[in-house]
């Protein structure tokens, strides 16, 4: 047996990489994980959490309109962009710190460094000159922003990894892409008093959710003012004495502070050895993974953004323990990528898992739909126009419920529940026959007697 520096040596310290390195470690083995930049990965220092913190700074403009209903006259409010960055700072750094510690008290070792692939057992990390050796190896090194280099002027444009650290906030902004990213920041951009234009080249935002949801949020969005353009992709940035100057494929020209790109992203392979180890990637420049995440090359494993299977954070946390289970405990186990639930932080805010009615239309010869749309009690008294969506597609052959979609506050919080019912394999019955809890927005999803319409062979009766 050939002996190795380390049994296992991860290069990324992400979510995927983090928990397989600490878990490795705290199972008695030896190993090394290598970040270039922050422990944490995306999701802590750039995506989900920092993302979240700004979501909750952005909806206070509306609590303190809607408090006015309740009785309170609430003063003349400010915003500052800066405290708000440094409170964000503080918090990210001290989660970087937890990840670091959790590594360390697992007794893995940390290398502050970029990390390399040298052969099939080898890794050079690039701050020293050193290369080690692993029997194993994870790549877990993520995905970045799309930078659209083709688009004149992208050089000019920010994505979500610059949102975090604007000096200034700016004045207005425009923001391409209809995904998660784009309509996050544009709820949270607008939300702090950004007058903020929106710009998707197709029919509807969100193109991967239910349609019900897509237009609500649409309709949500443009109702507290946020401008949306769809059908339409930006062909030019220029930089003018007036900010920058954006040329649209249908002939608009905008003038805005800001434009920020976020038109998907791209898994960070580039210049990593893969060839001289022997990974292969596919024309997206993912690693290829078979169904327990082990690549091309036997002993080199590939987890969470950098396969681009599902970009989400549990995704990559789940397929760093079925990595676990099956290299470390002698049980095969193959990530479940079936029913992820999923939110959109956007306000309202969306919280969804199972199929859209549209996909389940083409997989199922009978669906009931149950529908409701309604004004949340908090709103009554804010005065609030804004609308909840609930939704139920249930197949009408064994009558389980599929799908489960919401529009709505708290949406993300009551997807991860109905995850778990979808999961269980809940008919709908088994809603029918739960007790509601009274007075919520979430009872609706058992009072739903009766079908609000049926889907027969692609068409609704
Ligand atoms: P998404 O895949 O969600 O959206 C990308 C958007 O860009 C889509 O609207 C897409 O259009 C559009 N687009 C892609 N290429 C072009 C192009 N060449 N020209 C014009 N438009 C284009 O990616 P995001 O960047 O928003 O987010 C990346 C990933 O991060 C997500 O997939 C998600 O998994 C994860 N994420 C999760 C969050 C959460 O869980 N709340 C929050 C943020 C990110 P089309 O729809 O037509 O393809």
């Amino acid at each position: 047996m050939p002996s190795f520096d380390f049994d296992l040596f991860v290069i990324g310290g992400g979510s995927g990489g983090v928990r397989s390195a600490r878990v490795a470690a705290s199972l008695g083995k030896k190993v090394g994980i290598a970040e270039e930049y922050r422990y944490g990965g995306t999701c802590v220092i750039r995506g989900c959490v920092p993302k979240k913190l700004f979501v909750y700074a952005s909806q206070y403009s509306e609590h303190f309109e809607d408090a006015a209903g309740y009785g309170w006259t609430v003063g003349e409010s400010t915003f500052d962009w800066k405290k708000l960055i440094e409170a964000k700072d503080k918090e990210i750094a001290r989660l970087e710190g937890l990840y670091r510690k959790g590594l360390d008290n697992a007794k893995a070792e940390i290398f502050d460094t970029r990390a390399e692939l040298v052969d099939a057992h080898t890794v050079k990390l690039l701050k020293t000159g050193q290369t080690v050796t692993a029997e194993t190896i994870v790549i877990a090194t993520g995905g970045r922003p799309n930078l659209h280099t083709a688009l004149p002027g992208h050089e000019l444009c920010i994505s979500s990894n610059e949102a975090f650290h604007l000096k200034e906030l700016p004045k207005s902004i425009l923001i391409a892409g209809g995904g998660y990213i784009a309509v996050e920041f544009a709820n949270i951009f607008h939300g702090l008093g950004v007058e903020t234009t929106l710009i998707y080249r197709g029919a509807e935002i969100l193109s991967r959710f239910d349609q019900d949801l897509r237009k609500g949020l649409h309709e949500a969005m443009e109702e507290k003012g946020i401008r949306i353009l769809c059908h339409d992709i930006i062909q030019s940035v220029e930089k003018t004495e007036s900010g920058l100057s954006v040329r649209t494929k249908n002939d608009k020209v905008l003038t805005v502070d800001t434009v920020m790109l976020a038109l998907g992203r791209t898994p960070n392979t580039e210049s990593l050895g893969l060839q001289a180890a022997g990974v292969a990637i596919n024309e997206q420049d993912a690693v290829i993974v078979d169904e327990y995440s082990r690549t091309s090359v036997p002993n080199i494993y590939a987890l969470g953004d950098v396969t681009d299977r599902v970009q989400l954070t549990p995704v990559a946390i789940h397929e760093a323990m079925c990595f676990i289970e099956t290299v470390y405990k002698n049980n095969p186990t193959r990530p479940d990528h079936e029913l992820i639930p999923t939110a959109v932080f956007s306000q309202p805010e969306i919280g969804t898992v199972g199929l859209t009615e549209e996909d389940a239309a083409k997989r199922y010869p009978e669906l009931e739909v149950y529908r409701a749309q309604f004004r949340p009690m908090k709103a009554t008294l804010s005065g609030r126009t804004e609308k909840m969506i609930m939704k139920l597609i249930v197949n009408a052959a064994d009558r389980k419920v599929i799908g489960a979609h919401i529009l709505g506050h708290d949406a993300g919080e009551m997807a991860q529940l109905l995850g778990i019912t979808l999961k269980a394999g809940c008919t709908k019955d088994d809603f029918d026959r739960t007790m509601a809890v009274h007075p919520t927005a979430a009872e609706e999803l058992v009072t739903m007697y009766s079908p609000s319409y049926r889907i027969r062979n692609g068409e609704r009766v």
